[in-house]
């Protein structure tokens, strides 16, 4: 049978998928080894480590500071699978060449050890949300990664209006395209927007929306697509990664009389930066 507790900084897991999306961004499906997942809300996050010793991938840059061999390097991801599964977890990565962890992760193959924490943690999550509200999930690159979870798990289970806004230089950085995209054509509670900022590099023509999501949002983008005015009493906007889309979305809402969400103060905008 399973062990319950596992050993801290065990490599507990093992890689089982790994997606290459584009040169910059993989899609990793984790699965545990002799310890079973603990239950998790969709939008929370948990941690993934590798010691400094592991390689690093070809495409990495020189690492800024020379680690001990030993040290085990841990951050922190958002997780992309459904909570209802119990089998693996999945996560939507980008590489930072210089970092100390991606190049690490990069450099997985199927089969390879990896480490994931076990508590699985975070407020970014639709429970926050009245079930009589619609809700907006916005996310530029790998911030999609919470809102496929939610849309895997019970997100579509609700009566409400679900628009998902999901900002990239390009379309082949735009991950989780096809299943949005198919998820959108099998229910009237989902519009998916997808939109990029550089068609110009595009292979062949782009004809969705090129705007910065918060040009979309100041267009009355949520109107056009889901045929209601967004206010504070209808809706609840969820805006993950870029801090700087994330702070000029927020400036944007607060002027429309939306408020940050926190335990102590509920508000309609919630926002995970990374
Ligand atoms: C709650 C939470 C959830 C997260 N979920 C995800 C996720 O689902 N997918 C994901 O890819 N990342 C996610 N992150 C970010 C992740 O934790 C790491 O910070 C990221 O992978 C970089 O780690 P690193 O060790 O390779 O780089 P580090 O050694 O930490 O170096 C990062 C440095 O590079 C800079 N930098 C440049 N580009 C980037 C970039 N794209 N991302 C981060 N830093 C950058 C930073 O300013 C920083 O100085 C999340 C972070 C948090 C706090």
């Amino acid at each position: 049978m399973a062990k319950k507790i596992k050993m801290k900084n065990e490599l507990n897991c093992r890689v089982s998928q790994v997606v290459q999306v584009s040169p910059s961004m993989k899609i990793f499906r984790i699965v545990p080894e002799g310890w079973e997942l603990p239950g998790f809300e969709a939008g929370q996050f948990v941690a993934l480590y590798l010691p400094a010793s592991a390689e690093r991938c070809e495409d990495a840059t020189e690492e800024p500071k020379q680690l001990a061999p030993d040290k085990m390097i841990k951050k922190a991801y958002s997780i992309a699978s459904s909570s209802k599964n119990k089998e693996f977890i999945e996560f939507y990565i980008t590489l930072v060449r210089s970092g100390a962890l991606t190049p690490r992760l990069f450099n997985l193959e199927i089969g390879d050890k990896v480490g994931m924490g076990s508590k699985f943690v975070g407020m970014f999550t639709l429970d926050q949300v009245p079930d009589d509200k619609n809700v907006v999930l916005i996310a530029t690159g790998t911030g999609v990664a919470p809102y496929m979870s939610m849309l895997r798990s019970d997100a579509l289970a609700k009566d409400r209006k679900i628009t998902v806004i999901h900002g990239a230089a390009n379309s082949w950085d735009l991950g989780y395209s096809s299943e949005l995209t198919l998820l959108e054509s099998i229910t009237d509670k989902l519009k998916y927007v997808p939109t990029i900022t550089n068609p110009d590099k595009e292979p062949s023509k782009w004809n969705g929306k090129t705007q910065f999501i918060q040009d979309l949002w100041e267009d009355g983008i949520i109107e056009k697509v889901a045929g209601y005015k967004p206010t504070p009493e209808n809706c609840h906007i969820f805006i993950c990664r870029n801090p700087n889309m994330i702070n000029t979305m927020v400036e944007s809402l607060e002027k429309d009389g939306f408020t940050e969400h926190s335990k102590r103060a509920p508000g309609q905008i919630h926002v995970e930066k990374f």
